[in-house]
């Protein structure tokens, strides 16, 4: 169900500390981490820490989370020290999305072309 933690997933995992992350910030909706695999130099996920399947999905479960999650992607920008950054919510297997819990990347430190492949 929406909102609930989900056994079988890894960002539930590494909410509930079951799994490692390089967390850079927490609140008491959210989690911010590093990516595992980072495609700029700074690359960091924020999460709500309720299970919601996608940013559509927390768009409408929960929009004061999704308010949290956005605020959280400023304040890593700023702890960052970015100027200019990317934020993406990969939404759906076409656009790229892989794990099933709602997050967005905050994706800055090298310059980002536009339109994205
Ligand atoms: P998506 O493709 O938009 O769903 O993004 C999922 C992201 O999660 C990818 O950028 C992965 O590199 C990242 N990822 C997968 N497993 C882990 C992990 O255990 N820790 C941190 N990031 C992860």
């Amino acid at each position: 169900m929406a909102g609930e933690p989900q056994d079988d997933c890894l960002f539930c995992k590494i909410v509930a500390g079951r799994i490692p992350a390089t967390i850079v910030r927490e609140s008491d909706t959210t989690v911010a981490f590093r990516d595992i695999n980072p495609k700029a130099p700074t690359h960091v996920l924020v999460i709500p820490k309720a299970h919601y399947a996608d940013a559509a999905e927390l768009a409408a479960g929960a929009p004061e989370v999704a308010a949290d999650v956005l605020r959280e992607t400023r304040a890593v920008a700023d702890d960052e020290k970015l100027d200019s950054y990317r934020i993406v919510f990969n939404t759906g297997s076409g656009a790229g999305q892989t794990v099933w819990h709602a997050h967005a990347h905050v994706l800055g430190g090298r310059g980002l072309e536009w339109p994205p492949g």
